[in-house]
């Protein structure tokens, strides 16, 4: 296996141009290492592309705010989590990077890892599917593209990006007014791990903060790929998060869910558990509207 260092984006296009699907590139680390050395990639290239964050290359681990966001793909998740910016605007997307893994996994684990892994349970991802967040990609060939992230996960593992493309930053609009965010992992008491289930909701009020005018809501640990649960969204839309509303949308989401049984937690626990953490969800996105 031939092993580069890149250090610049150009290079590191090049080299993806070269090899195609015979490269893998390694950002962190902290996913593809394990799948490199358990025989999971069997890749004739690792392309390196962690030191393409520092210096003049700042841009692909840079945060930026401008009423929406932009996030470097090269991005850490520690930044993420302490960026106070990101918290107050993005609550959710710092909560999920505060929580992914431990500290030392989160010091050099990036947003592009994160999502570009495609893993059903990855925690960044419902964060980012409630923004409408856009992935750019960059290829020689082609230049740059953005893709709705939805779009771009595809399945189990599996993503829209070109085997000669590299993501490079995440574009998020500006939320709504009125609006909160959050994301709720459950998981193993003090694990440092993927979630059992997570649930990320965008909520906004009307003028009087009555009625929902607008709810995202996006899960990951049940199916095949994190999704948006549109069906629960419509049925939320226009009413007041009543407890009866909230049990309607609970139940839409569920039926959208594949709950499965895994080391860390059985399929009926998982499906006892998600509509109680959406219901927590909600409750701390209108306490947040509020100002509580
Ligand atoms: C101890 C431990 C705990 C963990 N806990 C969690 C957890 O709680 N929640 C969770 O979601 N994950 C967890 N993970 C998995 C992993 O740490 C995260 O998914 C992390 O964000 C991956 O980022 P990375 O930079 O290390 O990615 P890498 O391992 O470098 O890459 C991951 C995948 O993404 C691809 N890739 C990376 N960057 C790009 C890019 N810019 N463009 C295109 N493709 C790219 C790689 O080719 C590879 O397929 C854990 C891992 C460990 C080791």
């Amino acid at each position: 296996m031939d092993f580069h260092a890149l250090t610049s984006l150009d290079e590191a296009l090049e080299k993806l141009a070269d090899y195609g699907s015979d490269a893998t590139l390694v950002a962190g680390g902290t996913s593809a290492r394990y799948l490199i050395m358990s025989g999971q990639i069997t890749a004739k290239a690792v392309l390196h592309i962690e030191r393409l964050a520092i210096g003049s290359h700042g841009g692909l681990s840079g945060i930026t705010l401008n009423g929406g966001a932009r996030l470097g793909a090269l991005a850490n998740l520690r930044d993420i989590a302490e960026q106070p910016e990101i918290i107050s605007r993005f609550n959710g997307l710092a909560t999920a990077a505060g929580k992914c893994g431990g500290w030392q996994t989160q010091s050099i684990a990036t947003l592009g890892g994160n999502v570009c892994g495609a893993s059903p349970s990855a925690d960044l991802i419902p964060p980012l599917l409630v923004q409408n967040a856009r992935i750019e990609l960059h290829s020689q060939a082609r230049g740059s593209r953005t893709v709705a992230l939805g779009d771009f996960l595809q399945g189990a593992y599996k993503t829209d990006r070109a085997p000669d493309e590299m993501a490079t930053a995440f574009h998020l609009p500006a939320p709504p007014p009125r609006s909160a965010d959050v994301y709720v992992k459950i998981q193993r008491r003090s694990a440092m791990e993927r979630p059992i289930i997570g649930v990320a909701v965008r909520l906004a009020l009307d003028e009087n903060l009555e009625k929902v005018a607008e709810m995202h809501v996006a899960i990951c640990g049940a199916g095949p790929v994190p999704f948006r649960a549109t069906q629960a969204e419509t049925l939320m839309a226009g009413n007041a998060a009543t407890d009866e509303a909230i049990h309607a949308a609970a139940d839409a989401i569920s039926a959208r869910c594949t709950f499965k049984s895994d080391a860390r937690a059985s399929a009926s626990y998982r499906q006892a558990v998600l509509p109680r953490a959406f219901a927590h969800a909600v409750s701390l996105c209108t306490a947040a509207i509020a100002g509580f």
